[in-house]
């Protein structure tokens, strides 16, 4: 059996230690905002109140985190005396981080990490909150061969779909790249939906047309962004999130830092982070980032 601290217990980290528990993994779990913590202690897990707590006596650390700030925090240290959890877990401890992050962050932990002989791998995510529900997810592994093959032994109990990208940081990149066409074809679809009823069509008529049709895609066949057209999508509960629109716009700046670097061309990408970067400053940053079909919608 495996004996799990997690870190980070937000829209994504809490239903996965709901599956975890459920598969009858040992789950200690710790997040700054202890609320969240305690929402998970009635379903067994052990809640802890600090970094050093949550590792004590664990094989395995999943991190959850927001952005690559957070994870170098976490693992490394910050610059106000906090210590890093490298320097805290035990020899053979095995480290996993989920969160969406630059492919240097996540380079840099797994050097570090490698400096003092402890695997650490990158294993971002796709499928969103239902997917972390379901136990449906998409992981991304970035790292060595060994990594990838104990990665697998854990995250079969939240995921269905498990890949190996590469070496370290390839995990992150390629969902960054997932991401960049996620925000534009949800910008595509909100645009293609608002364009529908400005002359007349019913939004749901229109998505079934388009699900059969050349138009097809993933936000229109799981997660359509106009209000009542499917059930149980944030677009029919006040866009509460799911996955936030800060996210959204962080990944898309994720995909522009690596063009940057890359001197790749992505004039869409570009687009749909500033039709984000737009959106956000409207006030909508905490809302789910299909709630940019507000941007587009005439009511
Ligand atoms: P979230 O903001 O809901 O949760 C993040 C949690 O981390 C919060 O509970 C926060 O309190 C906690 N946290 C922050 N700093 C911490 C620290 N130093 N120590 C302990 N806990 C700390 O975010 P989320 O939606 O769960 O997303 C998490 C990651 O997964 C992000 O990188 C996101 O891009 C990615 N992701 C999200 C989705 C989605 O649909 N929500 C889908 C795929 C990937």
């Amino acid at each position: 059996m495996n004996t799990i601290a997690f870190i980070g217990l937000g829209n994504m980290g809490s239903p996965m230690v709901k599956n975890l528990l459920k598969a009858g993994c040992s789950v200690r779990v710790f997040d700054i905002n202890e609320a969240a913590a305690k929402a998970l202690s009635p379903l067994g897990a052990v809640v802890t109140h600090s970094l050093e707590d949550v590792v004590k006596g664990v094989d395995t650390v999943i991190t959850m985190l927001p952005a690559g700030e957070h994870v170098r925090a976490v693992y490394l240290g910050d610059h106000h005396g906090g210590v890093g959890l490298l320097n805290m877990v035990s020899v053979n401890t095995f480290l996993i981080d989920s969160s969406t992050i630059d492919p240097d962050s996540a380079r840099l932990v797994a050097n570090e990490a490698h400096n003092k002989e402890l695997e650490f791998v990158d294993a971002p995510v796709s499928g969103g909150v239902t997917g972390a529900e379901a136990g449906t997810l998409t992981f991304i592994v970035g790292g060595s061969n060994i990594g990838f093959q104990q990665a697998q032994q854990v995250l079969q109990h939240v995921g269905k779909n498990i890949f190996h990208a590469g070496q370290a940081g390839d995990g992150q990149m390629a969902k960054i790249c997932n991401n960049l066409m996620l925000g534009i074809q949800m910008s595509g679809a909100c645009e293609a939906l608002s364009l529908g009823i400005d002359n007349g069509l019913d939004p749901k008529v229109l998505s079934d047309i388009m699900l059969q049709s050349s138009g097809r895609n993933w936000a229109l066949e799981l997660y359509n962004p106009c209000p009542g057209v499917m059930p149980n999508v944030p677009a029919s509960n006040q866009y509460q999130p799911g996955f936030m629109s800060k996210l959204m716009l962080k990944d898309l700046g994720l995909g522009a830092d690596a063009a940057l670097k890359s001197q790749s061309a992505i004039p869409m990408g570009s687009l749909a982070r500033n039709l984000y970067a737009f959106h956000n400053a409207r006030g909508n940053e905490a809302l789910d980032f299909s709630s940019i079909f507000k941007m587009y919608s005439k009511k």
